[in-house]
């Protein structure tokens, strides 16, 4: 039976790369082996490697304007102070617009002065703020575009003079902006990308090597770069897998088609939410996230009756962070509008039933 699966991460994969993936343990581009015991420097996985990179660079339309991409390990918490040891010499900022913005401030406070520039903890993270001054001394200005757990988003990326870096775990390829604006974007892969165990970074090269500090081999950019992501030996599976999706992202439509779907499929929900008097949303409206939708019974007594629903019509990974409670329903790229459908008729039936 089809699970519609709304899991925050690891979450869904398209099913035809999940196919593909699982070929390629069986069976690597019809060599006999598997993808997992052949070396990383046969010419079969360094043209995965290869076509990774490329299809990540050209997806974001970031080919030839100075930005490398690799794929590391140690996920997106690692990328919280790498980021720091490579970039922080004397002031830092942090817009803190969740848990893992507040992860990755603290780890930057190991380097330097790292600031906390603006914040919504004051409402449990329930909007992203916006009126805020950025000191002109600063060595970059980092945010979190998407807050998984609170189901925030920012709309607006920040205009600054200095460079931004982004945790864009949970909405990398999702919509279209205008990626060279950043200087730094990482990303998980279990969120829109792959399996866990990879993490993708993104870095305009001229940024680095401007730090005084020495930077041990494995935390540093450059070696990475230069070694094209096999300075050691790099999760294999987890990049082929990534490879796949970034390949059916590109085949239907990259991007900006990704996005009319991801929207539509937001608006969807969102609607269902507003127009159902039993739900509520969490996040406020302007903030909304098109990837991961928070929102709650108004009267808790309904809770087992709803979950009941939703076990019977196969929805599978919708409860809600501790943090927030509730539900939170992630819509990442590979899920279908037909999942929403689905959810937003047990959301329906429960109106019905009460
Ligand atoms: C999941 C997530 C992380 C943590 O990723 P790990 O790969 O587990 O370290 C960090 N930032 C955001 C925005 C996330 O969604």
């Amino acid at each position: 039976m089809k699970k519609h699966n709304f899991s925050a991460g690891p979450s869904i994969l398209p099913r035809s790369v999940i196919e593909q993936a699982s070929n390629g343990i069986l069976n690597i581009n019809n060599s006999n082996l598997s993808l997992l015991e052949i070396s990383h420097r046969s010419k079969d996985f360094v043209e995965i490697m290869d076509r990774a990179t490329t299809l990540a660079l050209d997806l974001l339309n970031l080919n030839n304007k100075g930005y490398k991409a690799i794929f590391l390990q140690g996920g997106a918490s690692m990328q919280f102070l790498m980021t720091a040891y490579n970039l922080l010499e004397n002031k830092a900022g942090y817009i803190n617009t969740g848990a893992w913005s507040t992860k990755a401030l603290k780890e930057a406070k190991n380097f330097g002065n790292a600031v906390e520039v603006a914040t919504s903890k004051d409402a449990n993270f329930n909007y992203i703020p916006k009126n805020y001054s950025l000191d002109s001394d600063l060595d970059y200005l980092h945010i979190t575009t998407n807050n998984t757990i609170f189901g925030t988003q920012f709309h607006d990326i920040p205009k600054t003079n200095t460079n931004l870096i982004c945790d864009m775990s949970s909405d990398i390829f999702s919509r279209n902006i205008d990626f060279s604006k950043f200087s730094l974007i990482y990303a998980g892969a279990q969120k829109n990308m792959g399996p866990a165990g990879t993490t993708l970074v993104i870095v305009k090269e001229e940024i680095l090597g401007k730090v005084s500090r020495t930077i041990p081999s494995m935390l540093d950019y450059k070696v990475h770069i230069d070694k094209e992501s096999m300075f050691n030996t790099p999760p294999v599976f987890a990049v082929y897998t990534s490879m796949l999706t970034l390949e059916w992202l590109t085949k239907i439509g990259g991007i900006k088609s990704i996005e009319e779907k991801n929207i539509e499929k937001a608006n969807l929900l969102y609607n269902a939410i507003d127009s159902n008097d039993l739900f509520n949303g969490f996040a406020k409206k302007e903030d909304r996230s098109l990837m991961n939708v928070t929102f709650n019974l108004n009267d808790q007594n309904h809770k087992e009756h709803f979950d009941r629903l939703c076990l019977e019509a196969n929805i599978s990974g919708v409860n809600g962070h501790r943090s927030v409670g509730g539900y939170r329903a992630s819509i990442y790229n590979a899920l279908d509008i037909s999942s929403v459908k689905v959810l937003i008729e047990a959301m329906n039936q429960l109106n019905k039933l009460v």
